[in-house]
């Protein structure tokens, strides 16, 4: 038990000490070689003691920014981290599966399914701006045709997360530009009975912003309907 404890220190100061060295932080020369070596060690002891994801997400992180094309090390690491329940890593795979990165075959399922594991995770920060924007981009991608009653809000919903986030000038763009496509469709048809918008706009949803009604019926009948559980206030 108490080696187990010892290991298990050793391994967290390695990854601690590992990643200043890998951005030459807090006093520490940078030594990317040396830093990766340490997280290196780190993971393997952890996987091999304890299967303590964080060094493993913190490898494929490194492997990552060393930009030497290790997909095999990278997509390795990052799977054995979340296999474990590590969210970092699930959002890493999302990212890689929605863009048929790191040799993999693009998947939009199975990256809708990785961003989400992100945010299940309690501990994950709820508005990072690039796992909020994949989602709403992987929802939007797949509503195009299969989900199209239910996609909006909750597209919208993951968009404006994603702007909360401090996105980066790219990011916010690309956000923006969905946001504006998701609305305009949005309020073409009445969320509810799918009536087109005639003359006079389409009464908007105040809570979410991201349902349109053609009266106070149809507004009644969605909430009803289920709309009281995807109206979340973002
Ligand atoms: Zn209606
Ligand atoms: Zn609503």
């Amino acid at each position: 038990m108490l080696l187990k404890h010892a290991n298990k220190c050793r391994a967290w100061a390695q990854v601690y000490v590992g990643n200043k060295y890998f951005h030459g932080v807090n006093g520490f020369a940078l030594d990317k070689e040396k830093g990766l070596k340490l997280i290196e060690e780190s993971a393997d002891q952890q996987a091999a003691i304890l299967g303590q994801p964080g060094a493993q997400e913190e490898l494929a992180t490194a492997y990552n920014f060393r930009r030497n094309n290790e997909q095999e090390q990278i997509l390795h690491y990052a799977t054995l981290a979340a296999s474990h329940g590590n969210s970092r890593a699930c959002g890493v795979l999302g990212h890689f599966f929605m863009r048929a990165e790191c040799g993999l075959a693009e998947s939009l399922i199975l990256g809708k399914h990785y961003s989400e594991k992100y945010f299940e995770d309690g501990r994950s920060d709820p508005c990072n701006p690039v796992s909020a924007f994949n989602l709403s981009l992987v929802l939007y991608r797949l509503g195009l045709d299969r989900f199209e009653r239910i996609s909006h809000p909750i597209i919208l919903f993951w968009a404006r997360r994603a702007l909360k986030g401090d996105p980066t000038v790219e990011t916010n763009d690309l956000v923006i530009k969905i946001i504006s496509m998701v609305e305009k469709e949005a309020k073409s048809h009445c969320t509810n009975s799918r009536k087109e918008a005639g003359s006079s706009p389409l009464k908007r949803c105040i809570r979410l912003l991201g349902a349109w009604y053609c009266g106070k019926e149809c507004q009644v009948q969605h909430w009803k309907a289920g709309h009281k559980f995807d109206c979340i206030k973002s």
